[in-house]
């Protein structure tokens, strides 16, 4: 098997009917990207930059993140890097940011929010990967949007910053792509109105799947319930694809589903245009790509859906599918 994922290298990810996908990596720290690299990853469809803010006593200066993010698109070259704004909060402690503690954490001053409140940091941010973007191709991603104005209020600070620079006369790529995660319901609900103004989606299925099914993704009690095969999580993903591609955007996904052998055939068919993993998660994906038929998985998609349980689904798709792979 390690031989056959070896040969994957340098191929394209296309499946056996000719439909081509993008296998990214997701990254947090700098030694990610090498692994990236190494498994052939054509791009970087996650940079968690809070590793940059964590386990350490004060904010990382503008310089300090420019270096890091400049260091990781020059090694892309011209592959896409996504680089996603602070997510912190939930489970991502930052000490310094002197955060309240909460009940609810996940479900509090976090990510976007924290970011809209605090912008000062937030520029400093976009700042640094703006100026990195004249190295690479950068793109922008908001984490934890839940609500349309917060679109509006990030891409109206990323303007003016935009505009400082441009008075520094410092470079920068003026078509900077601007996405959100898609990783709260009401906005897998309602992204055909999200998608008229952003230039792609990823979703986000960790989140996802945790706030759909209100089951906390650390809790071990509870972690029988959360379940990426529930058929309603399946369906918040199709119409989240189905509503970017109506309105002409690219849909990625970078949780963890993107990576699941078992799901890849469906993301396939519902259209997922990227998909963002863990490095030692893309041969393999490549690998399955390139043994299924796009046009084959949409036949069975709709049975898949309309199966009650997510019990259901998955003993479907290994009788149906895994077995024939
Ligand atoms: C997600 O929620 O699916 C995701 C990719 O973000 P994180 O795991 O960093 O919350
Ligand atoms: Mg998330």
């Amino acid at each position: 098997l390690r031989k056959r994922l070896e040969e994957m290298k340098g191929k394209e990810s296309i499946s056996k009917d000719g439909y081509k996908v993008e296998i990214a990596g997701n990254i947090g720290t700098l030694e990610d990207i090498d692994k990236v690299i190494e498994n052939d990853g054509e791009g970087v469809g996650l940079y968690r930059t809070e590793f940059l803010y964590m386990y350490r006593d004060r904010l990382p200066t503008e310089e300090e993140q420019f270096e890091a993010y400049k260091v990781v698109a020059e090694k892309l070259g011209q592959k896409p890097l996504v680089i996603r704004t602070l997510d912190v909060g939930g489970d991502k402690e930052i000490p310094y940011l002197n955060i309240p503690k909460e009940m609810n954490p996940f479900l509090g001053y976090r990510a976007i929010r924290y970011c809209l409140e605090n912008a000062e940091i937030f520029r400093t941010q976009l700042r640094a990967i703006l100026r990195a973007s004249a190295y690479g191709n950068i793109k922008i991603m908001f984490p934890m949007i839940s609500d349309i104005k917060e679109v509006r209020e990030g891409k109206k600070i990323i303007k003016g910053v935009m505009e400082e620079l441009r008075k520094e006369n410092i470079l920068f790529n003026e078509n900077i792509e601007i996405g959100i995660m898609v990783e709260i319901p009401a906005v897998a609900v309602h992204s055909r109105v999200f998608a008229k103004e952003v230039d792609f989606f990823s979703i986000g299925t960790n989140d996802l799947i945790q706030y759909s099914l209100a089951v906390d993704r650390g809790n071990q009690h509870i972690s029988h319930l959360y379940n990426q095969f529930h058929p309603a999580v399946l369906s918040l993903i199709k119409m989240t694809i189905d509503n970017g591609h109506k309105e002409g955007i690219w849909v990625g996904m970078c949780g963890e589903v993107a990576g699941d052998e078992k799901l890849i055939p469906l993301l396939l068919a519902m259209g997922l245009d990227e998909f963002s993993m863990n490095s030692s998660s893309i041969l393999k994906a490549r690998h399955l790509i390139r043994n299924i038929s796009k046009e084959e998985m949409e036949s069975i998609l709709d049975e898949i859906l309309s199966l009650p349980t997510a019990e259901d689904v998955e003993k479907f798709i290994d009788e149906n599918i895994m077995i024939n792979i």
